[in-house]
């Protein structure tokens, strides 16, 4: 038990959360950026199916709904620090449709970043997938 609350669900966390930072950037090309603290069955949830390896595939899909987005996607940009390894960043090129669900979500259970700075640096090295995945207390084969 820790003293930190879940944004997400609102339950006390059970274990150190995962300080997640959301942002994107607006049409009128202004950056928003949102500070979320997830318990691991949120950020099980919200972040672990975004983080998908987009180098081999030939072109992008929304990873909700998996339509084509190569040409057009309007992308959301997440930061996590993973307790005890580090930061892992994602990117997902969501459709239009999927991004704006996203986001309601996200302005739900985040709070509004007044500065810049927090969505990136630290001194926190960046971490692999696999480090999410052993964090979250999953095997890995
Ligand atoms: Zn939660
Ligand atoms: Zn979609």
């Amino acid at each position: 038990m820790v003293l930190a609350k879940c944004t997400g669900c609102d339950e006390r966390c059970t274990s150190k959360p995962f300080n997640t930072t959301f942002s994107w950037r607006r049409t009128d090309g202004l950056r928003k950026a949102y500070r979320a603290v997830l318990c691991v069955a949120c950020f099980t949830s919200k972040v672990v199916p975004l983080d998908l390896d987009y180098v081999s595939v030939e072109s992008l899909k929304c990873p909700n709904c998996g339509i084509d987005t190569e040409d057009d996607y309007d992308a959301v940009y997440i930061t996590s620090f993973i307790p005890n390894y580090g930061k892992r960043t994602v990117e997902s090129p969501f459709c239009g449709a999927c991004a704006a669900n996203y986001r309601v979500w996200v302005l739900e259970h985040a709070r509004e970043l007044e500065d810049q700075v927090g969505a990136t640096g630290g001194p926190y090295p960046d971490v692999s997938g696999d480090d999410v995945l052993r964090a979250l207390g999953i095997q890995i084969r």
